[in-house]
């Protein structure tokens, strides 16, 4: 499994992980469990996705080490001024001792406290409880505020992104300022994304599926990646993208399918905390 350097301490990221968005929790053990028995070891979770402790319960029963899992979950919206005890709760739920990536999961503008909780996150960080620390959501000028008005700069930023919404300006200025790019439902979502017809010829050109072409255009792009299923066959055709390139000419007929089109909320809008 390929990884990436976050910018703190030598740490390694797998480029691919597993997310468990909308898995409930009595699926995410077996799930979890489906994905760490293909190769996953990198598992994306959060506390608003109420299934850390069924992905505890598939780490508790693994024989990979600890050492060799990276477990990612986000603090919520409602809990940027109690960082802390938010932490020490998905630690408990998780049945961790440590965190490999902790992250905010949205700036919420109108609520205006993502300052304080980075710092929460530095303090955390520091006092060695989570291996890195980074952000989901934000926008540039989020971005760039944090690195004002804080010490640390984020090792990664969870974003949107996809061909049909790639992201290039956040992640030009994510290179810039050495900051990772992870992108959230790199499918699409499964929905109309993987129908494409373009997708359909590149598939067929490298005896691969339409999933495994995208997944190994955001490879090739050098972002994190956290594809969702609780099927086991496609679970297992998610990792399989290390072992075939994408020409030039098949990354830009991928990127030709931008059409600036989000799935999920606007960052500089969503403003939930329930
Ligand atoms: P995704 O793009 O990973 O798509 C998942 C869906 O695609 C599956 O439910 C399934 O219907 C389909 N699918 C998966 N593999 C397939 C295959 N091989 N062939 C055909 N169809 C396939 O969408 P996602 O779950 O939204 O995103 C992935 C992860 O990103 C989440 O699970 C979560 O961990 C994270 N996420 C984070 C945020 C955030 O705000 N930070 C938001 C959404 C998702």
């Amino acid at each position: 499994m390929n990884t990436l350097l976050l910018n703190t301490n030598g740490v390694q990221i797998p480029q691919l992980g597993f997310g468990v968005w909308r898995v409930p929790d009595d699926e995410a053990a077996t799930a979890v469990s489906a994905a760490l028995k293909a190769g996953y070891r990198s598992i994306d979770t959060a506390t608003l996705y109420q299934n850390e402790a069924g992905v505890g319960r598939a780490l508790a029963g693994s024989a990979v080490p600890r050492e060799k899992l990276f477990i990612t979950t986000k603090l919520w919206n409602s809990d940027h001024d109690r960082v802390e005890a938010a932490f020490e709760g998905s630690l408990k739920l998780l049945g961790l001792d440590y965190l490999d990536l902790y992250l905010i999961h949205w700036p919420v503008p109108e609520q205006d406290r993502y300052v304080e909780a980075w710092r929460g996150l530095e303090r955390l960080f520091k006092d060695g409880r989570v291996r890195a620390i980074g952000v989901s959501n934000f926008t540039v000028g989020n971005l760039e505020r944090l690195m004002e008005e804080t010490q640390i700069v984020p090792s990664i930023n969870q974003i949107e992104l996809h061909p049909n919404f790639p992201q290039a300006e956040v992640r030009a200025f994510h290179e810039a300022n050495g900051i990772l790019t992870e992108a959230w439902s790199p499918l699409g979502q499964g929905k109309g994304l993987l129908e494409e017809p373009a997708l359909g010829t590149l598939a067929a050109k490298h005896g691969r599926t339409p999933a495994q072409i995208v997944l190994r255009w955001h490879i090739q792009l050098g972002n994190v990646v956290i594809p969702k299923s609780v099927t086991p066959s496609r679970i297992r055709e998610n990792i399989d993208v290390f072992e075939f390139t994408l020409d030039p000419e098949d990354m830009a007929a991928i990127g030709a399918l931008n059409t600036d089109t989000r799935l999920g909320p606007d960052p500089a809008t969503f403003n939930r905390v329930g």
